[in-house]
């Protein structure tokens, strides 16, 4: 790798991008040779890492969308010593309402329950019990998914990148990789 001006630098591993894809792809790559993390904006997280709602949906996405994310859940409970010194899960839940006449639209959300990780239909009154904010004229169910969480992506995100840079590894902002070559090594 080279950047202008600078001395060529050999990797194991080039990542591009430093969102969260991209730092918790480098962070595992760096406890298996060395890694640069290039990031084109003055700094990391500048993207949709910086604009995501954090929530942690067990049952969002396809299948194996939602493998990932129950496989991800013991990481994000459990993270390794040093990671990160608050947690990273908390307790949110989520409420998805119908109002009078739209209660039909709530079956494709409660058709997403797993074993494990159900999402419960509740009727006005669970909803308003839960959410007495809301106008009871205008709540007349609601599917509920309790192991909805909170993400501290910053928390994630920085974890990630202290790690990589605890395991040799080069975070470096304000670069845009612009062209790749392949070589013989
Ligand atoms: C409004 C909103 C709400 C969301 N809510 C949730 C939620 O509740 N829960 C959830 O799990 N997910 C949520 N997401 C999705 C989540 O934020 C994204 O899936 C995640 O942040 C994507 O991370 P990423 O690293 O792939 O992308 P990014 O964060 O976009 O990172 C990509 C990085 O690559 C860099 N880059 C691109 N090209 C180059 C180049 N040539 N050279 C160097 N660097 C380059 C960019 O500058 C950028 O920083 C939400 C997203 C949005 C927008």
């Amino acid at each position: 790798m080279q950047a202008k001006g600078q001395a060529v630098m050999d990797y194991d591993y080039l990542v591009i991008g430093a969102g969260i894809s991209g730092s918790a792809a480098a962070y595992e790559l760096a406890a298996f040779g060395t890694v640069a993390l290039i990031e084109a904006e003055s700094t990391p997280g500048y993207h949709s890492t910086g604009r995501s709602a954090a929530l942690f949906t067990p049952n969002y996405g396809v299948a194996t969308v939602r493998r990932i994310n129950k496989t991800s859940q013991a990481f994000f409970l459990n993270p390794p010593d040093e990671f990160c010194d608050r947690p990273l899960l908390t307790q949110r839940g989520m409420l998805t309402v119908a109002a009078p006449g739209e209660e039909d639209l709530l079956a494709p959300i409660l058709d997403l329950s797993t074993d494990g990780y159900e999402i419960r239909k509740l009727d006005a009154a669970g909803t308003l019990s839960l959410a007495p904010l809301l106008r009871r004229e205008r709540v007349a169910a609601s599917a509920f998914e309790s192991d909805v969480m909170d993400i501290d992506v910053a928390s994630l995100h920085q974890g990630f990148l202290r790690g990589i840079r605890r395991r040799g590894g080069l975070v470096l902002s304000g670069k845009r990789i612009t062209k790749l070559d392949r070589r013989a090594a």
